[in-house]
């Protein structure tokens, strides 16, 4: 059986009672996992591992965060590009922040049209252990036209030059440590700056569910910069995040630029084409519409 295959592999893959647990005071989620560490290191920022879940595969764990797994990573990493690019039409040049697991990159170097990425990543040491054990993943690191920089995501928008970005990712991680300014105002002020007057950004915007107020202080200082109308919220599912419920959260610069409009025929021939796994045109408008208790919290200034 599978079972006693991986067991003569990796010894007490099922039987050993190890669990990893990502946690805020009043909930949790657990991952059992294999006892297998590939990688423990940690850095000025953080503590960086990868281990093993029976269920998802090789994992990526910031600190005590679940940060992204091989089985389900493509929830996130589709969610976070595709769905901007398509909305926008004619991106070419991509400002990535944190993201240093590649996933983010691999998605968005999948189009044709896209001529540079910047990607700009604090910890050096991510992007080494997701080379060296989640290849898959960090599949695009070599693509040249990409730009890798290990630096600080904050001072680099800082110092962006305005105008210059027709998309800007933040895929950063939690509120808590390198990633907390990462949620602050000043910080979108300088990205809204460094956007072209038609320009989008993406930020990984937690769940309603989890870190209400990560998430609605985010929808506000993204509707106060991209004005009301410009801001929206795009809900999917992880299972390896705390509630399975997350989201992105995204600012038009353009009026004009509708994120909910989509060429869906030319959204299902890239699918197609591509072998996505999350991203569909049926979802990028399903993942707009968001529950009443979402939408309360919104709205509820
Ligand atoms: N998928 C993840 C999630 O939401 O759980 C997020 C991706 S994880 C790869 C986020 C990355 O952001 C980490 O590699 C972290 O080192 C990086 N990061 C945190 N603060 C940063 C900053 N100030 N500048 C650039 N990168 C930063």
């Amino acid at each position: 059986s599978r079972q006693k295959a991986d067991e003569w592999v990796n010894p007490g893959m099922y039987t050993r009672n190890v669990w990893f647990t990502d946690k805020d005071e009043f909930q949790a989620l657990s991952l059992r996992y294999t006892g297998e560490v590939y990688h423990d290191v940690t850095t000025a920022y953080q503590r960086v591992r990868i281990l093993e879940s029976p269920k998802y595969g090789k994992f990526l764990a910031l600190d005590d965060m679940v940060m992204t797994t091989e089985n389900d990573e493509f929830h996130y990493h589709e969610m976070i590009s595709h769905p901007a690019i398509f909305a926008h039409g004619n991106v070419k040049n991509v400002l990535v922040i944190g993201g240093g697991d590649g996933g983010t990159v691999r998605e968005v170097l999948r189009h044709s049209g896209i001529e540079k990425v910047t990607m700009v990543e604090i910890d050096g040491e991510v992007i080494k252990a997701c080379k060296q054990h989640l290849p898959d993943i960090a599949a695009a690191f070599d693509d040249p036209r990409l730009e890798l920089i290990v630096g600080d995501g904050i001072s680099f928008a800082e110092q962006a030059t305005h105008s210059s970005y027709d998309l800007i990712i933040v895929d950063g991680s939690d509120p808590v440590g390198p990633a907390e300014g990462l949620f602050s105002v000043g910080f979108y002020n300088n990205c809204y700056k460094a956007l072209k007057p038609d320009g989008i950004l993406v930020a990984q915007g937690e769940s309603p569910k989890f870190n209400e107020a990560a998430f609605t202080d985010l929808h506000d200082t993204i509707e106060g910069l991209f004005g009301k109308g410009n801001a929206y919220v795009s809900l999917f599912y992880v299972p390896t995040y705390p509630t399975g419920m997350w989201s992105f959260q995204v600012g038009t610069k353009a009026s004009a630029t509708d994120f909910g409009h989509i060429d869906a025929a030319e959204v299902e021939a890239f699918v197609q084409a591509k072998g996505l796994k999350y991203y569909n045109s049926s979802i990028h408008t399903a993942s707009l519409a968001l529950p009443n208790f979402v939408r309360q919290l919104l709205q509820r200034k």
